[in-house]
């Protein structure tokens, strides 16, 4: 599903150019969970956001399903990243406005999708999953922390992605709803059989993971086959 051959990323700035990865090799496929760990400013977000094609890599090769996400029209990459990439934040980020249910629909309003009934009825589906079809006509701020967390998994996971990227999931949660939430993101994404590329600070949660990386001195290298 993702590749990430030689990537490195280096920013410029006042000061000069600053490089913040260097040579990451990093290949995950279907089925794939890997917790990505390292100290605060080593630069996993920033792989994160390369491995969404949010960011593009200074320099090395990305694939994800195959195709180079750069040879593509930022239209197309816009909808290739809606179809086939799935996001999960630190902050939930859910609309405040937006019911449960909607906040799960949320990436089939971006005008990619022919057919959204069928999403619709996926949605009522990954709630139930959840455990919360009984809060899908609520807004977000009637929910808990965990619970908002978990619409935001149901929304990452609307359109079937085969890559599902999460951002210290947990990071704002108590260790006891971390622990659920942790659990359930790993159940969710094997079950949809999409890979997962998950960074957290917490051991708890990487322990989880079948494989935890670390990003060392501007380096990351993992390919589940050589594990
Ligand atoms: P944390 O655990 O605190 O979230 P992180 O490992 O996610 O840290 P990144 O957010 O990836 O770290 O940032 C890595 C480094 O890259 C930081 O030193 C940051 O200041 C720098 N950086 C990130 N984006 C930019 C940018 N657009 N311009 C310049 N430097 C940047
Ligand atoms: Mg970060």
């Amino acid at each position: 599903v993702l590749q990430m051959n030689n990537v490195g990323r280096t920013f410029s700035t006042a000061a000069g150019e600053l490089t913040i990865l260097d040579n990451v090799n990093l290949q995950l496929s279907s089925g794939d969970a890997v917790a990505l760990q390292g100290p605060s400013g080593c630069g996993k977000s920033t792989l994160l956001h390369i491995a969404g094609t949010l960011d593009k890599p200074t320099s090395g090769e990305v694939a994800i399903l195959n195709e180079n996400p750069w040879h593509l029209s930022a239209e197309k990459l816009a909808g290739f990243r809606n179809q086939h990439i799935g996001f999960v934040f630190q902050e939930h980020q859910l609309l405040p406005q937006c019911s449960v249910l909607e906040n799960v629909l949320l990436p089939t309003l971006a005008g990619f999708d022919r057919d959204v009934k069928p999403l619709k009825k996926r949605a009522v589906e990954l709630l139930e999953q959840v455990g919360l079809q009984d809060r899908s006509a609520h807004r977000p701020a009637a929910l808990s922390g965990g619970e908002r967390q978990r619409v935001a998994v149901c929304r990452a996971l609307i359109h079937q992605p085969s890559l599902l990227l999460a951002d210290e999931p947990t990071g704002n949660l108590d260790p006891a709803t971390a622990d659920t939430v942790g659990s359930l993101l790993l159940k969710m994404a094997a079950e949809h059989d999409a890979a997962l590329l998950c960074v957290t600070h917490s051991n708890d949660l990487a322990s989880h993971f079948p494989h935890v990386v670390q990003v060392e001195n501007r380096t990351v290298a993992f390919s589940a086959v050589t594990n």
